[in-house]
């Protein structure tokens, strides 16, 4: 059955390799980004090709009125959302923790933390079917760094990545009868531009190399997780933390 979704950091990476298999399923999908317009319509061109309907949409998930705007945009486009991948996200330069300044923290939780909440909080409004909703699913995009803490390297992204595994946990038992089902998926390194945003370009080549597969993963592959869980084939899968880390 044909959906209508939104994901969040969707013109590149991981958000975008989700367009574009939801394009190859005919669905329609909103492709949220940051600031990298020609990337996002590029994604929409893909989808197109494949088969499904796009529409780019910039906005910055760390702002309310923009979250809030996201959404409009993509139902006025397509109709009644039926899933939201709360997927944006940013990493920053590894150090310890008492080398980071207070700046750097701030903005990682805006991003990562307080607009995925801003993002969970306006899906579960459009969603849950006694606000008016036709139900539907949320994929919050995490990391195993939630359980491996990334000492000396990011301690505040991993902490904001725990913090996803909660809200998918509380908010799944939150939207349970509101036919919402919410589940989150925890990527192992993936081979994204995240690590060179963050000064490390060689590090999901490199560290893939210590992991047990030993690779890191193609965006494709975290991607497939996160359409089975919006698909109807998840119908009962909810509050589920889904390591996709190649064993590690
Ligand atoms: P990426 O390649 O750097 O892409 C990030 C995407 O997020 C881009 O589309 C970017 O838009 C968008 N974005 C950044 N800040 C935003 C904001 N404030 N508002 C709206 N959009 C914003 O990253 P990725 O590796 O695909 O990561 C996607 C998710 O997976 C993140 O949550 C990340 O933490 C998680 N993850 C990644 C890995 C990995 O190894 N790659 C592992 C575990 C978890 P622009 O193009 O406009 O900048």
């Amino acid at each position: 059955m044909s959906k209508t979704i939104l994901i969040t950091g969707a013109s590149r990476g991981i958000g975008r390799a989700t367009a574009l298999l939801a394009g190859a399923r005919c669905w329609s999908v909103g492709v949220n980004y940051a600031g990298n317009r020609q990337a996002a319509e590029s994604v929409v061109a893909e989808v197109e090709a494949a088969g499904g309907s796009a529409v780019a949409i910039q906005g910055d998930v760390a702002e309310e009125a923009e979250v809030i705007a996201m959404f409009d945009a993509t139902e006025a486009a397509f109709g009644p959302l039926d899933g939201v991948v709360i997927n944006a996200g940013i990493a920053a330069q590894s150090m310890p923790l008492a080398e980071m300044e207070a700046s750097r923290i701030k903005r990682l939780f805006d991003v990562n933390v307080y607009g995925a909440f801003l993002c969970a909080r306006e899906a579960a409004r459009r969603l849950s079917t006694s606000r008016g909703g036709r139900g539907g699913a949320i994929v919050i995009v995490s990391s195993v760094s939630s359980r491996l803490g990334s000492p000396f390297e990011f301690i505040d992204y991993a902490a904001s990545k725990g913090a996803m595994d909660t809200l998918a946990i509380g908010l799944a038992r939150e939207l349970g009868r509101e036919g919402v089902r919410v589940n989150a998926v925890r990527p192992g390194l993936t081979a994204t531009e995240i690590h060179a945003t963050a000064g490390q370009p060689d590090r999901a080549a490199r560290l893939g190399e210590t992991t047990p597969m030993g690779r890191a993963a193609e965006p494709s592959e975290i991607a497939e997780p996160i359409l089975w869980l919006l698909s109807d084939a998840a119908s009962y899968t909810s509050g589920a933390v889904l390591d996709v880390s190649g064993g590690r």
